[in-house]
C-alpha cells in the first residue's frame, strides 16, 4: 500500500464512504486498464531566500541590490512544507505584489 491512507491529505482525498481505509480498495471487478505512469513536478516549496520586498539574500543574509525573485523560485514562507493544495499561487502573488510596492518606492 505504501503508507496510502496514513496521512490526512491522502485520506481527504480518497472515498470517505470506504470503511477501513478511503484510500485503498480490492481491485476485482474487470475489465482492467493499465497506464503508464511517469514522474513531474507540481512546483516548488523552498528556493531562493529574500527579504519581504522579495530582493535575494546572500548566504551572510545581506541583499543583492536590484536582483529581486518571486514565484516557485522564492524560497515558499511555507518554509519547505506543502501543507496542501492551492499554497502555491497565493504566495507567489503576495510576495510579486510586494516586491512591486517596494520596486515603485511604496513599502520596504
Ligand atoms: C498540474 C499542476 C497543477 C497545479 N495546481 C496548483 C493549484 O491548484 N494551486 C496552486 O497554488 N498552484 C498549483 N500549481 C503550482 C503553480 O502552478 C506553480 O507554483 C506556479 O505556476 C509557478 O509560477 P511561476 O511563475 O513561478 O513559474 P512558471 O509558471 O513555471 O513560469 C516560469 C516561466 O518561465 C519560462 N522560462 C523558463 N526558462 C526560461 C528562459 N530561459 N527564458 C525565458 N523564459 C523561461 C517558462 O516557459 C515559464 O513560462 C500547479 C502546478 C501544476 C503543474
Amino acid at each position: 500500500m505504501f503508507g496510502r491512507g496514513t496521512t490526512t491529505f491522502n485520506r481527504y482525498l480518497g472515498d470517505p464512504a470506504h470503511a477501513l481505509n478511503p484510500c485503498v480498495a480490492p481491485i476485482d471487478i474487470a475489465p482492467f486498464y493499465g497506464v503508464r505512469l511517469t514522474v513531474g513536478d507540481l512546483s516548488t516549496y523552498d528556493g531562493i531566500l529574500t527579504d519581504t520586498c522579495a530582493r535575494v539574500l546572500r548566504g551572510d543574509g545581506s541583499v543583492i541590490a536590484g536582483l529581486y525573485v518571486v514565484g516557485a523560485d522564492r524560497a515558499s514562507m511555507m518554509g519547505g512544507a506543502y501543507p496542501g493544495p492551492g499554497i502555491n499561487h497565493g504566495p507567489h502573488m503576495a510576495t510579486a505584489c510586494a516586491a512591486v510596492s517596494c520596486i515603485a518606492g511604496m513599502g520596504d
